[in-house]
């Protein structure tokens, strides 16, 4: 906006002031000019007539008939020259309008003064030569004329009248001279209406202009703010020009625009707030959705822990002895394993003592069943409370135990079985009114590089059916090294 007002070198209020100034201006000043000359030409038309006329007519009242007698200076004494110039005299006082009433004679020697009716001391005496006589005064000889412009002479600027004077053989003629201030007078008077006529029209031409300037620069004033409130984006500016013109047509265009950038605008200001609905019932529901998920997810996690735990509780299920709470034979052969790799891998060997009860069957058959599962119970405790911190207890199966003595070598292996033996010894386990008692027989092997974790056993097993062999109650080894067997 600001760069078109800058480039805006003259308004168009201006322009279109000045185009109708000077039409009307052009106009009327021609129609005034040509009014102005037609009156000019009608006036000096006017005066020339009057003048031929007056010639005319005052040639009728002058005799000529004794004029030519009058021919010098010397014949201003004779009564036809003193009559004539009382009659020219008298013409002149009673028409304000003549200067000077005058007789001349045409003769072989040119145009000569004869009576000049001029009373100051610069009247023509008669017979002074009129040198170059214009063509009007020539023609006055023969017929009335007038001069057709000012002409100059030794008494000034006059328009002149002439009249042929009959009555004598030499040419005669009365002549009329109007000064020129009378012709500027009038001339002047035409002048000054035509000056007020011009001025009138350029009053005419100024109002004209300006109320037609002033209409048009109104109706684009409205135009300017209307488009200019549409090229904001603000719509229902509205244009109110009834010219019925093409402007009228242009405003009904613009109100339009400016009708449907207001329905547009509605129509957006509506799409937003059905969008902004849009978006906060979408953020609630994500709202709503997350915490759904979170609380999902929250039994998810709890889900998961309680699985995890019942994994765990089976897990330690699988993997202990339900009737003695001991680890089962699967978790000492995990722990075997585990143990076996260690000793591979360079760590200190380890023991097995497979621990049998001896003549354990006459337990379930002297007290019942239940009695001799309250023995196993009571075993499981003493072998426990007799091995240390990092050795493993297991119910094996049956009567049958299995120790794993960790970095322990044979001899400690041998020194743990006879702990074990002896503790069992100890045991009184009240059933009724009787106290059973079992001792234990233990077969004693050592993992010393442990390539097969099977033969470990297998001599574990043979040690202790050695010291069955040998009576019970007995501590027996078996080891690639040598064995040794005895109560320990
Ligand atoms: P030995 O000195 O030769 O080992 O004689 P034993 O009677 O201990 O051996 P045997 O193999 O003949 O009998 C083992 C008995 O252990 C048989 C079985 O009734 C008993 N037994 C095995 N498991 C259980 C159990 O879980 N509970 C009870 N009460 N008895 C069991
Ligand atoms: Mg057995
Ligand atoms: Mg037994």
């Amino acid at each position: 906006m600001a760069r078109h007002e800058k480039s805006m070198r003259i308004s168009i209020k201006t322009r279109f002031f000045l185009s109708h100034f000077l039409a009307v201006l052009l106009v009327s000043g021609s129609i005034g000019t040509y009014f102005y000359l037609s009156a000019v030409d009608s006036v000096l038309d006017n005066l020339k007539t009057r003048l031929m006329n007056t010639a005319a007519m005052a040639a009728l009242s002058v005799d000529v008939t004794a004029l030519d007698a009058v021919q010098n200076p010397d014949d201003m004494g004779l009564p036809a020259y003193t009559a004539t110039l009382a009659t020219l005299r008298r013409l002149t006082s009673s028409n304000p309008d003549i200067a000077y009433l005058y007789v001349m004679r045409r003769s072989g020697d040119g145009v000569r003064f004869v009576v000049d009716s001029d009373e100051t001391d610069r009247q023509a005496p008669p017979g002074r030569a009129y040198p170059d006589a214009p063509a009007p005064l020539l023609a006055g000889f023969e017929a009335a004329s007038v001069d057709d412009r000012l002409y100059e002479d030794a008494w000034g600027v006059f328009m002149s009248g002439y009249a042929p004077l009959g009555g004598s053989d030499d040419a005669y003629l009365l002549g009329i001279d109007m000064r020129d201030t009378e012709v500027g007078r009038k001339l002047r008077n035409l002048r000054i209406s035509g000056l007020v006529s011009l001025g009138l029209s350029l009053g005419l031409a100024f109002v004209f202009a300006t109320v037609l300037a002033r209409r048009i620069n109104s109706s684009l004033r409205l135009f300017v703010d209307a488009c200019a409130a549409v090229a904001e984006g603000r719509g229902g500016a509205r244009v109110d020009v009834r010219t019925g013109d093409e402007l009228e047509r242009l405003a009904a265009a613009i109100n339009d625009m400016s009708e449907r950038l207001e329905e547009n605008e509605a129509r957006r200001a509506e799409a937003e707030t059905e969008l902004m609905r849009s978006r906060d019932e979408l953020e609630a529901r994500v709202r709503e959705r997350t915490g759904e998920l979170s609380r999902l997810n929250g039994l998810l996690v709890h889900e998961i822990e309680e699985r995890k735990r019942a994994e765990e509780a089976l897990f330690q299920a699988a993997m202990t002895d339900s009737l003695t709470g001991l680890p089962n034979r699967r978790a000492m052969e995990r722990h075997l394993e585990a143990q076996a790799a260690r000793v591979a891998r360079g760590g200190r060997p380890f023991a097995v003592l497979l621990c049998d009860l001896d003549r354990f069957k006459s337990v379930n058959d002297a007290f019942g069943h239940e009695a001799g599962d309250e023995f196993l119970r009571a075993t499981a405790r003493v072998l426990e409370t007799a091995v240390r911190a990092g050795d493993m207890v297991c119910r094996w199966g049956g009567e049958e135990f299995l120790v794993l003595l960790a970095d322990t070598d044979l001899q400690g292996a041998l020194a743990a079985a006879g702990k074990l033996r002896r503790a069992m010894e100890e045991l009184r386990v009240p059933v009724g009114e009787f106290m059973v008692t079992r001792s234990i027989s233990i077969g004693v092997s050592v993992c010393e590089d442990c390539r097969n974790l099977d033969e470990v056993l297998r001599l574990a097993d043979e040690a202790l059916y050695g010291a069955k062999d040998l009576g019970r109650n007995r501590v027996s080894a078996q080891c690639p090294h040598g064995d040794a067997s005895g109560p320990a």
